[in-house]
């Protein structure tokens, strides 16, 4: 039903249905006028010889008559013999009638109807002249009838009547009109075939333009090409190409514009719906371009099934204003700067808008780093001013608390306490030299340093935890690694890291550590399989003092002292824990390629 509705309103159905149209009205006029010419012509032809032969038979039946009245002859037989005499000379006669002057059938070519009077009589008598009609007879078909009053000068002796059949004549009438129809309607189909072909070739090339440009309607310009015509069609062709050419060379600008940009980029409408997003959305979450249009953007930015109550696409929809925020979003794994536009039609109605989300998860790191590194190194600043006002005072009571107990013997008064005194000063001289360390800002004295030695002297400074505690220990250390620094520091570093491991093992489990190169660096994986770190915990361990042990067993300051070294070699340090899956340190260093 479609498919005939969209011929019918085609131009080709249309110059086929009105050529169509053309064809027949024309035949069957021209069909109608033969016939109607043929036959005017054969009537008048059979007319004026019915008017001839009436007149002329007219002579002689008048003749017979007068004869008969003046009795020249016997009544009738004359006439009868007349009669019977030209109905066999003239086939096509049916019958041939005398009135008398009362309308009485006074001869007959059928006996029996001598002493009739017909409904028409009266009428047939009262025709002054000859006179040739058709008549139309239920029973006997179409008639010609000729009528002429028979005179003999003024007076009218009787009324002759001759039927002549027209059987045949409609017959032949009948058969030409078929003829002409069958004419008809060979000239009709014919016409309508070329037509079907011209305008077929006609339409061709437009229907195909027609076609391209639905193509164009969904973006797929590649999809036509076409060779030119050289008519107006061909103008047509060429022009359309010419567009077509624009317009590609402009979709492919925006394309490659779109998506050139490494912003996450997306469109969307009213519904929520993305009806673009650039390459670098899709390269972020492993799809395709294709594969993020038509989806809800909360699906793919928040995992949710619905928009978030700060949503920006819904804000800038309401307000008509571009609308900004920074944005975590789960499936992308960042933090996003992200600005939402407007997209207004023709009526000024906002009816979708561009968001475009800027990743700043590194900038965010690094300026948390910065941060953390300004508080350590005025920490570094105030822990060494300190450090060195104590140091001087700590040294003299150790000094004089290690000599005077040199002067006295086991069992002397005041022994017990001043070895109390010198043990608890060499524990505050420890605290004072980490703090001395944490302060300091740059590697005492830079020498290739192996990490597997560093890592296993390390590992024997740490035997007695690791050995009273269970703990399985996994080397996996490349050889021939070396970094450039200060082997004292690194290995304080290793022991720290060894240290917060066996802490976190209590009850025994692995320690493993890792290194290889990376891309020019050489990375070290300090993994236990402790008690993990809490995320709330995660981004305060490297901050100083910061500790979660008993007071005494922890000073808070291992990591950020660390922190410190590594980051004074060049490096960085960094933690993956989870609470109850233990923890991973992985330190960062510039490889020295050349030490040997
Ligand atoms: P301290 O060990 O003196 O507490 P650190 O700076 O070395 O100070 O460590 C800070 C905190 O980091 C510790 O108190 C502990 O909560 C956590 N931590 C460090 N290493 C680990 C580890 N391997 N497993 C679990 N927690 C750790």
């Amino acid at each position: 039903m479609m498919r005939i509705k969209t011929f019918l309103f085609s131009l080709r159905g249309k110059a086929i249905i009105s050529a169509t149209l053309f064809v027949v009205i024309f035949m069957g006029v021209i069909g109608y006028a033969i016939l109607s010419r043929e036959k005017a012509l054969y009537l008048k032809d059979k007319e004026n010889q019915a008017v001839v032969l009436v007149e002329t038979a007219g002579i002689n039946f008048t003749n017979a008559i007068l004869y008969q009245e003046v009795g020249l002859i016997e009544e009738t037989g004359v006439v009868d013999h007349y009669i019977s005499d030209l109905l066999n000379k003239e086939k096509d006669i049916l019958t041939i009638i005398i009135f008398d002057n009362t309308g009485m059938v006074m001869a007959h070519c059928h006996l029996f109807e001598h002493g009739k009077f017909y409904e028409d009589s009266k009428e047939v008598i009262a025709h002054e002249a000859t006179l040739v009609r058709e008549v139309k007879n239920k029973d006997r078909g179409p008639i010609l009838e000729a009528i002429t009053p028979l005179m003999i000068g003024e007076r009218r002796l009787a009324t002759l009547r001759i039927e002549f059949s027209l059987k045949d004549f409609y017959e032949k009438l009948t058969d030409l009109g078929k003829r002409i129809f069958l004419l008809t309607i060979i000239a009709i189909s014919g016409s309508i075939f070329l037509m079907v072909i011209g305008i077929n070739a006609m339409t061709r090339p437009i229907r195909r333009l027609s076609r391209a440009m639905d193509i164009i309607d969904y973006g797929r310009f590649d999809d036509f090409s076409e060779s030119p015509r050289e008519d107006e069609i061909g103008h047509l062709q060429r022009s359309f190409m010419g567009m077509v050419r624009r317009l590609k060379e402009a979709d492919l600008q925006w394309e490659n514009t779109f998506n050139s940009i490494t912003d996450l980029i997306t469109i969307h409408d009213r519904d929520f719906r993305i009806v673009k997003a650039n390459i670098a959305l899709a390269h972020r979450l492993g799809t395709t371009t294709d594969g993020l249009r038509g989806k809800r953007c909360w699906e793919i930015f928040h995992d949710s099934n619905g928009p978030s109550k700060d949503c920006l696409h819904a804000i800038t929809l309401k307000t008509g204003q571009p609308a900004t925020a920074e944005t975590e979003y789960p499936n992308l794994e960042g933090i996003f700067l992200t600005t939402t536009f407007p997209i207004f039609n023709e009526r000024r109605e906002v009816v979708g808008t561009v968001h475009i989300a800027k990743d700043i998860t590194q900038e965010k790191r690094f300026q948390e780093k910065l941060i953390q590194s300004e508080k350590m190194a005025a920490m570094g600043h105030m822990a060494s001013g300190i450090a060195h006002e104590i140091n001087n005072p700590l040294n003299s009571i150790l000094g004089y608390a290690t000599y005077l107990l040199e002067e006295t013997q086991d069992g002397d008064k005041g022994r017990e306490e001043l070895d109390r005194i010198a043990r608890a000063s060499k524990r505050c001289k420890e605290t004072v030299k980490r703090f001395l360390d944490f302060g300091r800002e740059t590697p005492k004295k830079i020498e290739p340093v192996n990490i597997k030695e560093a890592a296993a002297d390390a590992l024997s400074m740490c035997h007695h935890p690791i050995s009273s505690q269970r703990i399985e220990v996994m080397e996996e250390i490349e050889s021939g690694l070396y970094i450039n620094g200060d082997k004292g520091q690194m290995e304080d570093v290793f022991v720290n890291l060894i240290l917060n491991a066996c802490q976190a093992m209590d009850n025994g489990g692995e320690l493993t550590i890792k290194a290889y190169r990376d891309n020019g660096w050489i990375k070290v994986r300090v993994s236990d399989t402790g008690c993990g770190i809490p995320e709330e915990n995660l981004n305060k361990i490297f901050d100083p003092f910061f500790t979660t042990k008993e007071p005494g067993k922890g000073t808070g300051l291992g990591l950020s002292v660390s922190h410190t070294i590594i980051k004074n070699h060049g490096g960085t340090i960094d933690c993956e824990s989870m609470a109850g899956k233990g923890a991973t340190f992985i330190i960062t260093l510039p490889e020295n390629k050349y030490a040997i």
